[in-house]
């Protein structure tokens, strides 16, 4: 990958109770990119993004965010560095309305009328989230619950986004426009994303790099592409 790394991983280790499942993953994101980390069922995707926003702590490795090191950093910092971690199931709270849900993006928010912009420019993204504004969390479907987790995070206007299967239990339509949004979202603001994604097909026709994981490692790297028109490589590494 060129350009500026916005993210950087170097022999990122972590497990669970001991059970190591990453294995020393190394890992380049430049600023402005989208990239997709692929891979069967157990490869430890979900594991990484959870290593690298800190809901899982390392055994080991390097995470460098912006240039900064991001060792011993509490979970809570690692957000006003400006990392976001959708992470799958969405954690949109069913008790509070959507509103609510998006104001909770921006508590930590020292700069309130910037917090206030952020808001106001999700609402304007997500139309019908501004129509739900005053509906509970538990009222929305599966595709506006999607809206509401990533619109959450884009109010802490997130320089990295952790984004954890945004496609799972979505209609293909919605999957689309989901993909289409984050493409524009980097186009218009620079934001860089790291994806993880079952749908392969999708999460590669928007993504600029893909990351392909096995066991708990990184077993290529490639445009995404190449990694989508190349069928041997396809055959080799995501087996269709
Ligand atoms: P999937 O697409 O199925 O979520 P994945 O590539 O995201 O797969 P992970 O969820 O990171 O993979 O899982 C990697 C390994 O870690 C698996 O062997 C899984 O059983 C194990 N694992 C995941 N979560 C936990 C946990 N909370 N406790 C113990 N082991 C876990």
């Amino acid at each position: 990958m060129s350009g500026e790394a916005l993210l950087e991983v170097r022999g990122l280790t972590a497990g669970y109770g001991g059970a190591p499942v990453l294995h020393g993953i190394d890992l380049t994101v430049p600023k402005g990119a989208i990239a997709a980390v692929v891979g069967a069922n157990g490869a430890g995707k979900t594991t990484l993004l959870r290593a690298l926003s800190g809901m899982l702590r390392p055994t080991a490795g390097r995470v460098v965010l912006a240039g900064e090191d991001l060792r011993g950093v509490a979970v809570e910092q690692l957000v006003r560095r400006g990392m976001a971690h959708v992470p799958e199931g969405r954690g949109v709270v069913g008790e509070l309305t959507v509103d609510e849900n998006l104001r909770l993006g921006g508590l930590w928010r020292r700069d309130r009328a910037d917090a206030a912009r952020a808001l106001d420019e999700v609402y304007q993204l997500f139309a019908p989230l501004a129509r739900r504004r005053r509906h509970h969390g538990h009222q929305l479907s599966g595709g506006e619950r999607q809206m509401l987790a990533l619109g959450r995070a884009l109010v802490g206007r997130p320089r990295l986004l952790l984004l954890d299967e945004p496609s799972l239990g979505l209609a293909p339509r919605v999957v689309a426009q989901t993909m289409a949004l984050l493409r524009r979202l980097r186009d218009d603001t620079g934001l860089t994303v790291l994806l993880v994604e079952q749908n392969v097909r999708s999460a590669l026709s928007i993504a600029d790099e893909g990351v392909v994981m096995s066991l708990g490692r990184v077993v290529t790297t490639a445009p995404a592409a190449r990694l989508r028109d190349d069928a041997d490589l396809r055959h080799a590494y995501l087996g269709f």
